[in-house]
């Protein structure tokens, strides 16, 4: 087959059929140990057991908070995950280690003002606390810093360089196996692959949040944060960078989204992979000044979106375009043109799938990837954003952090 384009395709197809055929045979009990042997994306962790020990973690953490009524914030988020051991996991009580949980605001910490609006005030030492009525604490030592109490739709390139200095920081002292970092999950997709782009160390980094309020009569995330923890000490989890746990899944960094405005069971992967490959990781530099904008191709979108983007002093443009990732004539003539002098990534508004330049025609993903365009493969666009930060403060080629992975 001599077009790349299309035996990509046939590739993924492949891949997906082998993923069906492999999750069809994790549901035969028969099969157990190939379940956690090769666990189907999102990952399911844990020795938790039920929801007894939901309840019981979450009534610890509500008792010391004035718990009100869980209207604001996701009263109605369910959870709906399954529960699977992984070969590593082992009893809450039995587990060890020296975790440094860096908490960051988000709903996980946040509770209801007088006007009955969520917002965040709790310390990370109140988040942790309640976690010893399962963990150990002569076996496992949960050391807490506070480094930011933000809604994390508040947050800046500025503040995700505080996160990842704060992670490194953390990682590098010897007596740390692992680092939690507890987060809104407005963006925390966008944190979680900014960690895994800098990530150099085989110690892992796991972020965890809450969709209800510390406040709430049954929040969800005294759980979560247990299931990071669970996750954070695993050493199937060390040399894979940054995960996203939640809701009793684990989630690799690269291609998480958040999936639900509502439910407990808030994020989904477009990864196809437990462990989906990583480029070499970049050695850190600041974000902070970099402006990259996210331009949404809508049908008719016009071209000078981009042209103003450029001169108001975008470095780099994500476009989100329709379908496998292609946008209206207009936009892609001034995307092929932009192309020329920064790096241009076309993603798609569709969750899952992948973005690679199928279609010809003006504005098709194959004439913009003929262009210089780079496709987002598994990745969207607050992803790419960040992906795209992280090259241009490095100075790094934007296609290589792109693929082969997605
Ligand atoms: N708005 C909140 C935040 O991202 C949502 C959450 O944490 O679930 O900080």
């Amino acid at each position: 087959m001599s077009n790349p384009r299309l035996r990509r395709r046939v590739q993924y197809s492949a891949t997906l059929v082998a993923s069906a055929l492999l999750l069809a045979s994790c549901q035969n009990p028969a099969n157990q140990e190939d379940k956690d042997e090769a666990s189907a994306t999102p990952t399911t962790t844990s020795s938790s057991t039920s929801a007894e020990k939901t309840s019981e973690a979450s009534s610890t953490a509500s008792s010391s908070s004035s718990a009100t009524s869980s209207s604001s914030a996701s009263s109605s988020a369910t959870s709906s995950s399954t529960k699977s051991s992984s070969s590593h996991a082992k009893q809450r009580s039995e587990i060890e280690g020296h975790v440094v949980v860096l908490s960051t605001g988000g709903t996980i910490a946040s509770t209801h003002d007088d006007k009955g609006a969520v917002v965040p005030t709790v310390k990370g030492s109140d988040l942790v606390d309640p976690l010893y009525s399962e963990f150990d604490k002569d076996k496992l030592e949960l050391e807490v810093k506070d480094i930011a109490n933000l809604d994390s739709s508040a947050m800046t390139l500025a503040d995700t360089d505080k996160i990842i200095t704060a992670v490194h920081e953390q990682l590098q002292r010897n007596d740390v196996d692992g680092v939690i970092v507890t987060h809104g999950t407005d963006s925390m997709e966008e944190t979680a692959i900014a960690l895994d782009t800098f990530h150099d160390s085989d110690k892992p980094v796991v972020l965890t949040g809450a969709m209800r309020p510390f406040d709430d009569d049954d929040p969800d995330g005294p759980e979560n944060l247990a299931t990071a923890v669970e996750t954070v000490t695993n050493p199937d989890y060390a040399g894979h960078g940054a995960f996203i746990a939640f809701d009793g899944k684990v989630i690799p960094a690269r291609g998480a989204f958040k999936s639900d405005t509502e439910k407990a069971d808030g994020f989904a992967t477009n990864s196809q992979e437990k462990f989906p490959e990583r480029p070499e990781p970049l050695k850190y530099a600041p974000l902070g000044d970099v402006r990259v904008d996210i331009i949404a191709a809508y049908p008719g979108a016009p071209a000078d979106l981009i042209e103003q983007s450029l001169a108001k002093g975008a470095q780099a443009i994500v476009i989100e375009g329709m379908g496998s990732g292609n946008i209206g004539p207009d936009l892609a003539n001034a995307a092929m043109e932009a192309a020329k002098s920064v790096p241009v990534v076309l993603t798609t508004r569709v969750d899952h799938g992948p973005v690679e330049g199928i279609y010809g025609g003006a504005g098709g993903g194959a004439t913009l990837a003929d262009a210089g365009v780079i496709p987002s493969g598994n990745l969207r666009a607050p992803q790419a954003r960040i992906l795209l930060a992280a090259a241009v403060a490095t100075g790094t080629d934007a296609q290589k952090l792109f693929s082969p992975a997605g």
